[in-house]
């Protein structure tokens, strides 16, 4: 049994101006708490919030006495994590700062100083007594409240100062049980597809992340170059714009999309997921056009993992299993005959040497790692029946070539499920 949290930001409706102004003067004396604890916390190399907190409650509860006690303790916790973070970069010499510079600040609440006021509204502990705040809900925070997700007690709240509103986070929590599984649905990703071995099918989703994150690279590498020769390196404008890039690559980002179809998928026939372990090499043989080494190999590293985390992420909040198995070889060696399968020019159609029918790379791929799923380190899920291993079947008529179309991205980016995929007579390999 596992626990998942998440978090959902919610807007406020625009508060009167005096109400407002009560939210500005308490984010200013939390910020100076923060700011004091933080620099305190970086200076003496405290990290642990007991610490900070034994050392300066008594002093921050004489400075802001009317303030409610417990925003002495949030702010001690804020403070501990900054300077944690702040004292590991140090550490790791990735900071040139003598001290942690504290910028952006969210209020944080704990289960005195917030509590909710019926679904639509919370009240907030301040220095002028409690302030009943009403929510602007969306689709997202009604699906969280309706489906057995419960409110934790922990909150931030962020001022948007030019709208007069406040920005809630609120955190979710759900505890799920690991399902039982009865199979395996094996995922391979590779730098332009996933694919995903369901049942006897393999779905080759098309997935374009490599031009996604090249992309990315390069856009955001512009806007630094161009900005640190206009304003210098540290500018404003440059930081808004990175910023907008990132908001508008996130919401983009399909990997979720994939992932809730994938993890769907395996919930449904109650199978675990079967994925690469990925080690400090993935993916370094399929890049070959960013000149270079290190730094594609960084790029490819980080989208990659991205894509598994995705699924991770979701496997947990559904209760799905995931298996690890390594990925060596995967797509080389024929699961019937145990040969080398010979790709010629880079097709992704090669020939066992030993049987001489052919294979797709992605497909293999899958069968292998579900192959390794079931032959040992493959957890506690029982095998599918013999679909493999007696070898009999030529899995692909020597005479037909498998050229798979793939689900092109314009098409399951819409769709919720394999099913929906399907009706659109999208690819279907048959084993
Ligand atoms: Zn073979």
């Amino acid at each position: 049994m596992g626990e998942v949290v998440r978090t959902v930001a919610v807007r406020s409706t625009p508060l009167p101006r005096k109400l407002f102004r009560a939210f500005v003067e308490l984010e200013g004396m939390y910020r100076n708490m923060v700011k004091q604890l933080t620099l305190f916390a970086a200076r003496n190399s405290i990290a642990s919030f007991t610490k900070i907190k034994a050392l300066r409650y008594r002093e921050l509860r004489s400075l802001y006495p009317h303030l409610p006690s417990h925003y002495a303790y949030t702010a001690c916790q804020d403070a501990s994590t900054r300077a944690r973070s702040f004292l590991r970069l140090k550490k790791k010499g990735l900071t040139s700062r003598e001290y942690p510079e504290v910028r952006s600040v969210s209020i944080w609440l704990d289960d005195h100083l917030w509590k909710p006021n019926g679904l639509t509204a919370i009240e907030v502990a301040t220095h002028k007594g409690w302030i009943r705040v009403e929510l602007e809900p969306h689709k997202q925070y009604w699906k969280y409240v309706s489906s057995g997700w419960r409110l934790a007690s922990e909150a931030k709240v962020k001022l948007d100062k030019k709208s007069r509103r406040l920005i809630i986070y609120l955190t979710f929590k759900k505890s799920v049980e690991a399902c039982e599984s009865r199979g395996f649905v094996a995922v391979d990703v590779n730098e332009n597809y996933v694919a995903v071995l369901v049942e006897d099918k393999v779905y080759l989703f098309e997935t374009g992340f490599r031009d996604v994150v090249l992309g990315y690279h390069y856009r955001r590498k512009r806007v630094q170059e161009k900005y640190d020769k206009l304003f210098g390196v540290n500018c404003r404008v440059k930081r808004k714009i990175l910023r907008k890039l990132k908001e508008k690559k996130l919401k983009n980002d399909l990997r979720w999309k994939l992932a809730n179809i994938i993890v769907r998928a395996a919930k449904e026939r109650r199978c675990a997921i079967v994925l690469e372990e990925l080690g400090k090499n993935p993916a370094r043989e399929m890049v070959n056009h960013v000149r270079d080494d290190q730094l594609r190999h960084r790029i490819y590293q980080a989208s990659f993992r991205s894509v598994q985390r995705a699924i991770e992420e979701k496997a947990r909040e559904y209760g799905v299993p995931v298996v690890y198995v390594d990925p060596k070889n995967t797509s080389k060696m024929c699961p019937v005959h145990s040969a080398k399968i010979v790709y010629s020019n880079g097709s992704r159609v090669g020939m066992c040497s030993v049987g001489s029918e052919l294979w797709h790379r992605d497909a293999v791929a899958c069968i292998n790692l579900l192959l390794r799923a079931r032959l040992g380190n493959g957890g506690n899920a029982p095998s599918l029946g013999g679909l493999f291993v007696d070898g009999r079947g030529m899995p692909f008529p020597s005479t037909a070539t498998h050229d798979p179309t793939g689900v092109p991205k314009s098409l399951w980016a819409r769709r919720k499920s394999l099913g929906a995929t399907n009706e659109y007579k999208l690819m279907r390999m048959s084993l």
